[in-house]
């Protein structure tokens, strides 16, 4: 059967399928998100997906990342830290008959770092439910998203369906730092008619993203004995001051978003934020040196050289402002995320798809959301055309703690994934 036959028995068999499994759904959920997968410990949490996806008999493509494959490719951001063990996992289905449209389904496994332990309820790698919310550093962004995709694979062919279109389930790393998890699936030549990434959005349809670009100041100084103060440069004073003046572009670039057709409506849509700050080596000893990382956003359509320029000049003439900065000026380093805005123009017919399920799961229409942090679906769809959905269930205090998922939200998500590969792909009796 095609999407336009799709019906609603099928559908309720499908529901049903998900209601039967959700809690071992949830349990799952518990274990993927119990892996502490920071930035390059994703290793078990990619073992865990392949072993996932091989007991349910998909094809397994598990790779080292060659960052030399991915440099010279669109989108690309510098990786500085020990990438060996680096990798991607891809499980594909392939049906007996080709007959829909194939599916990318993908999901980060990789989450920013906990910070104090102590500001949490409950500890962050020890997923915890309470009042219908799922607690845990990752549940919300994205491991519960992954994992409703592979339990929404799953109640389709608990309800004796399968699929009768090709569909890869990627599990990527670097989602949160320079998107090459992605970029190599890309490189590596996964390619369908559709991408739909769940992350959660509160079910509404990622309309347009911002890009982020990453980058670092390294700031000198003249180091003394603090007696004598007057004599050096604080160089982490000065980081101060290359900090107000990168706050003032800011505010331009805020100003030229309101021009833009889905952002206009956001207040402040483009965030600057210097995010570490490291310098100096002694209370009494002016620093002689204050390296600063900084996260700023820019809007679809602009572009990142262009603006990688304007951050240069703004710091070169608030250098030369500074007393000591005019002879010894900060150089600007590209530290990760060098990544376009993503605009959704392309996804007529998986758009339909996705508002029809949304209406069947949800009861009313699918909103749609100008967001002002960024997802892969750049990737699918810049640099491969590939039309690229971001939908998913709700989260709250991602990246913060007490980070969690509703869980009536994610039944919800595996339900509307479920009946869009249904919709999308086709399926027919096992
Ligand atoms: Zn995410």
């Amino acid at each position: 059967m095609d999407a336009k036959t799709t019906t609603s028995d099928t559908q309720r068999r499908i529901i049903d399928a998900i209601d039967d499994a959700f809690d071992r759904q949830i349990e799952t959920t518990k274990q993927f998100s119990s892996i502490p997968s920071t930035r390059g410990a994703e290793g078990p949490c990619q073992d865990m997906m392949g072993d996932l996806l091989r007991a349910r008999g998909y094809e397994v493509d598990d790779w080292h990342i060659d960052t030399k494959d991915l440099k010279d490719l669109r989108g690309y951001g510098p990786i500085e830290h020990d990438f060996s063990k680096a990798r991607t996992v891809v499980g594909t289905y392939r049906p007996a008959r080709e007959a829909g449209r194939s599916l990318i389904l993908q999901g980060h496994c990789d989450v920013v770092p906990a910070g104090p332990l102590d500001m949490w309820d409950t500890p962050p790698f020890t997923p915890t439910v309470k009042d219908g919310w799922l607690y845990g550093r990752g549940a919300g962004d994205m491991k519960s998203g992954t994992i409703a995709a592979l339990y929404a694979l799953d109640a389709l062919r608990a309800a004796g369906l399968r699929p009768t279109a090709r569909i890869h389930f990627q599990s990527v790393i670097e989602e949160e730092s320079t998107g090459v998890g992605a970029l190599s699936t890309v490189q590596r030549g996964y390619r369908a008619d559709c991408c739909f990434i769940p992350e959660p959005t509160n079910g509404k349809l990622v309309r347009s993203q911002v890009g982020v670009i990453w980058f670092r100041l390294k700031v000198r100084g003249k180091p003394v004995h603090v007696f004598e103060a007057g004599a050096g440069a604080n160089a982490i004073k000065a980081a101060y001051h290359l900090v107000q003046a990168l706050e003032v572009l800011e505010e331009e670039w805020n100003r030229r978003a309101a021009s833009d057709r889905h952002f206009k409506v956001v207040k402040h849509p483009i965030n600057f934020n210097p995010g570490i700050i490291k310098g100096g080596d002694w209370a009494s000893s002016v620093p002689a040196w204050c390296d600063l990382d900084c996260r700023i956003a820019v809007l679809p359509g602009w572009s990142i050289a262009d603006h990688q320029a304007e951050i240069v000049a703004c710091v070169e003439a608030a250098a030369k402002k500074h007393p000591f900065l005019a002879k010894n000026p900060p150089a600007v380093e590209w530290s990760g995320f060098l990544s376009e805005g993503y605009e959704l123009t392309d996804a007529g017919e998986p758009e339909a798809v996705l508002r029809s399920v949304h209406e069947t799961v949800c009861g009313g229409p699918m909103k749609e959301l100008a967001f002002t942090a960024l997802t892969d679906t750049r990737f699918y769809g810049l640099n491969a055309g590939i039309p690229s959905l971001c939908y998913g269930a709700t989260a709250e205090a991602m990246h913060g703690f007490n980070e969690r998922v509703e869980i009536e939200s994610l039944r919800k998500t595996t339900r509307a994934i479920a009946l869009f590969v249904a919709g999308w792909c086709g399926v027919e009796a096992a």
